[in-house]
């Protein structure tokens, strides 16, 4: 049988790793021979569990979409992760790693973020926890999801604008680990997707892996069987993703589809589409696809949602595409503007940016009439609402004119 779980070495396939200097070395190999073994603990699992419950909200709805079911002739449910505290299902990683590293003795928590939802259930857990929070964010961002910094500062974090290179998510993970590196006792790195070296991918798939377990006990609940034909996630970093396909890998009836930002277009030079337009390489402590250019340097990547503006992708994705056992296609800003507004006009919910590039995702697939697809709607909107209000002024203004 085909292995989509983490090796023992930290590999899939060729892919992953901990590619870290010397420096974080002790850190890394820390957080590999402990993760496993506090996470498994009846006392983690009971703190874990309770939080997901009493403050997280979970489980999340999977609900039957009938509207959108009719547009595309199929059965749809959303899998509702943008109902969870904080808007997203980035708090699920945040509450896991939390725990970690309260056990591990830590007293000072660093992450980076893009959309700043990660920062944001960063911030969350660690006001919860009387933990110091340091959130590193490109400007860039900061400009284009200024509700998520004013909630970071309200929460109690400290956020450390970056100013280098496109000034967004791969820029601000580049000074979370020159801040590390800096600080290697006192300090954990709450890491926001499955990127990063071995152990943080499998252990953040491992704590969104929450979001497929519930799936299939509540299509059993509503169709009496556990396994629908299609599951359909956004991917930044892929842990959304990651999570929503974790229990259904091994089920290969199943169809799993990875969707990136296209941006302008794969072919634009102004994409985030890193499956389409990358190639093998070392990314920010781990081995896999990332965007490039002919010397190795790393292509500034661009997407008009901030959660999926990132030059690389969880190893495990570059594996499950490589293996063929997962696909990805891509999806362009419009594409996914339109999708967020079709979503709202049909369904009486406003999408993220991000988890609308998987909406916009359905209408690229063939469906046929009784198949049952799940789709991970990661977030909510209220963070892109003046992007959607700008982009219905300019439609509008383009229909008067
Ligand atoms: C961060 C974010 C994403 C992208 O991150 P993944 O690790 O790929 O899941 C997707 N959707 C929302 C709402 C986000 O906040």
């Amino acid at each position: 049988m085909k292995k989509y779980n983490v090796s023992e070495q930290g590999y899939y396939g060729s892919f992953g790793g901990a590619y870290v200097p010397e420096i974080l070395f002790n850190n890394v190999e820390e957080l590999k021979n402990s993760y496993l073994k506090v996470i498994q603990t009846e006392k983690f699992q009971n703190e874990f569990q309770g939080l997901l419950r009493d403050y997280v909200g979970r489980p999340t709805p999977l609900f039957h979409a009938k509207n959108l079911s009719e547009q595309f002739n199929t059965t749809i449910f959303l899998k509702r992760e943008d109902l969870n505290h904080t808007g997203a299902h980035k708090i699920n990683n945040a509450i896991g790693q939390i725990l970690l590293a309260k056990e591990l003795g830590k007293t000072r928590i660093i992450a980076e973020t893009g959309a700043g939802q990660h920062g944001v259930a960063a911030a969350t857990v660690c006001a919860l926890m009387g933990m110091k929070c340091v959130v590193y964010m490109g400007e860039t961002d900061i400009v284009r999801q200024a509700p998520n910094v004013a909630r970071m500062k309200m929460l109690g974090a400290t956020v450390v604008p970056v100013l280098s290179g496109n000034k967004t998510l791969k820029d601000a993970t580049n000074e979370a680990i020159r801040d590390w590196i800096n600080n290697p006792e006192s300090t954990y790195y709450l890491i926001g997707s499955v990127v990063g070296p071995h152990p943080y991918p499998d252990m953040v798939a491992g704590f969104q892996s929450v979001i497929s377990k519930e799936i299939k006990a509540q299509l059993k609940t509503a169709l009496g069987k556990e396994n629908p034909d299609y599951v359909v996630a956004c991917v930044g970093g892929g842990s959304n993703a990651a999570g929503a396909f974790y229990h259904f890998l091994y089920n290969e009836d199943v169809k799993l589809i990875g969707v990136e930002a296209a941006g302008k277009g794969i072919h634009s030079g102004h994409t985030a589409a890193t499956l389409s337009v990358g190639s093998a390489g070392i990314i920010h402590g781990s081995k896999t696809i990332l965007m490039q250019n002919e010397d190795g340097q790393i292509t500034e990547p661009y997407s008009i949602s901030a959660g999926l503006d990132y030059p690389g992708i969880g190893p495990v994705h570059a594996y499950l595409n490589e293996v063929r056992r997962a696909d990805y296609i891509s999806v362009t800003d419009v594409e996914a503007l339109e999708a967020a507004i079709d979503l709202t006009k049909k369904e009486g919910i406003i999408p993220a940016l991000e988890s609308a590039h998987a909406l916009a995702a359905l209408g690229k697939l063939k469906f046929k009439k009784n198949e049952v697809v799940i789709l991970n709607l990661s977030g909510r909107g209220d963070k892109d609402l003046e992007t959607y209000t700008n982009y219905l002024n300019k439609i509008n203004y383009a229909k008067q004119n």
